[in-house]
């Protein structure tokens, strides 16, 4: 049995005040015993979310890191930093970076590499465009991403990465995949995984789903087979999220 987990990605949000204010109406709130919860934030709140969440059985991520340890890289924050800093886990090739940052499926799996060596977890995000879907080739996309961002990366670390199933055309738009849709590509990731890994590899890893979800929507998403949870963004910085963490498993 999978636990499931449900991350959220405040991408650009937050001052430390604002952070400070949202966990502490929040944090009580959400059911962290049978589900792992992690809250993506801003480089400048991460020691205010991790002194608000102190305790509370909820983990701090980041939202992307380089891949190098150290040196010339202006506005970069490595692996290293993060973990001293207290971070658990870090996403990893969000669309968003790879559409507006440049980040390819090879600084992608640089990223993934340095993540697990330095012990950090990585939420690793794949998915299709809105025209790569309309051209009948999901599953392809993703199974490619997938086997790219995994390249030389050794079964235990795969075995302890997330996957984040996110097709661009749900992210931020309201619009988001079906039940079936979402369950699909993410059977098709595990059988990426399966292929390469083998099939206790694709049993133990955890696959997001990504895209729009919300609390009306996320106890159906969650309760696909192969679908271990979700990476929330908008939703992740209201009320609501607590509703999405507290998803009724069995309903
Ligand atoms: C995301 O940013 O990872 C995301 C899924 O955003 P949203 O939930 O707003 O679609």
């Amino acid at each position: 049995m999978r636990k499931k987990i449900i991350a959220g990605n405040w991408k650009m949000n937050m001052t430390r005040s604002e952070a400070a204010s949202f966990i502490e109406g929040l944090s009580g709130k959400l059911n962290t015993k049978d589900r792992d919860v992690v809250f993506c934030v801003p480089f400048t709140d991460i020691f205010t979310a991790l002194s608000a969440l102190a305790g509370k059985g909820v983990y701090v991520g980041a939202q992307n890191m380089h891949y190098e340890d150290s040196g010339a890289f202006t506005g970069e924050i490595s692996a290293a930093m993060l973990t001293d800093a207290g971070v658990t886990h870090v996403i990893i090739g969000h669309s968003e970076r790879r559409q507006y940052f440049g980040e390819t499926d090879e600084t992608v799996n640089k990223k993934v590499h340095k993540a697990i060596n330095a012990g950090l977890t990585p939420i690793l995000c794949v998915g299709e465009s809105l025209a790569q879907r309309e051209s009948g080739i999901t599953e392809e996309i993703v199974r490619m991403q997938t086997k790219m961002a995994l390249l030389n990366v050794a079964k235990e670390g795969v075995m302890k990465t997330v996957i984040a199933y996110e097709p661009i055309w749900a992210i931020g738009t309201g619009r988001t995949a079906t039940d079936e849709q979402a369950q699909e590509a993410c059977a098709s990731i595990r059988r990426a995984v399966a292929g390469l890994y083998g099939e206790d590899a694709a049993d133990a890893i955890r696959i997001q789903y990504g895209g729009s979800v919300n609390a009306g929507n996320a106890a159906a998403l969650f309760g696909m087979p192969d679908i271990d949870g979700g990476l929330v963004g908008g939703a992740s910085i209201k009320n609501d999220f607590a509703q999405i963490v507290n998803y009724d498993s069995k309903g």
